[in-house]
């Protein structure tokens, strides 16, 4: 099978998401799910991760960036492993990137898109708002408002 085939061609371990740590140089998989068209995308999504070699990032402008490479490289594997590269998804995983992270960058107090200076700390050069969010891989977003003048 093509997913047993990637999965010993990498340094991977079963888990509960598709995931790649850069410090341990090692992919997470979902074992039921690369045997589906989608999950089989995932872990190619990864795979791409770790052969460009990213690394954990600062700046959401760095993440994004990497995502999108990492997409492109997975449209690359998908065609090399014969796997459907479905472009919807692929658009919907990018452009739900895109909205956290505006979601993120946005102002709590006057909605302008807001200035990232340091991993978890925004301000807004507007309206002098300082904001902190959550951490990242949390789904849900959170800003809380640290400084307000
Ligand atoms: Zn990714
Ligand atoms: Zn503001």
């Amino acid at each position: 099978m093509l997913g047993t085939q990637l999965v010993s061609a990498y340094n991977m371990i079963p888990g509960e998401r598709f995931s790649y740590s850069s410090e341990t140089k090692t992919i997470q998989y979902i074992p039921e799910s690369i045997e589906t068209p989608l999950g089989r995308l995932a872990l190619l999504h990864e795979i791409a991760h770790a052969r460009l070699g990213h690394f954990s990032y600062i700046y959401d402008v760095e993440l994004f960036t990497m995502e999108l490479e990492a997409w492109e490289e997975t449209k690359r594997l998908a065609l090399e492993y014969s796997v459907e590269a479905d472009i919807e998804h692929i658009e919907n995983c990018i452009e739900s990137y895109d909205k956290w992270l505006t979601r993120r960058a946005t102002c709590p107090k006057c909605s302008t898109y807001g200035h990232q200076r340091n991993y978890d700390l925004f301000s807004c050069f507007i309206c002098d708002t300082y904001w902190k969010v959550n951490h990242r891989k949390d789904r849900e977003i959170r800003r809380m408002v640290i400084k307000n003048q």
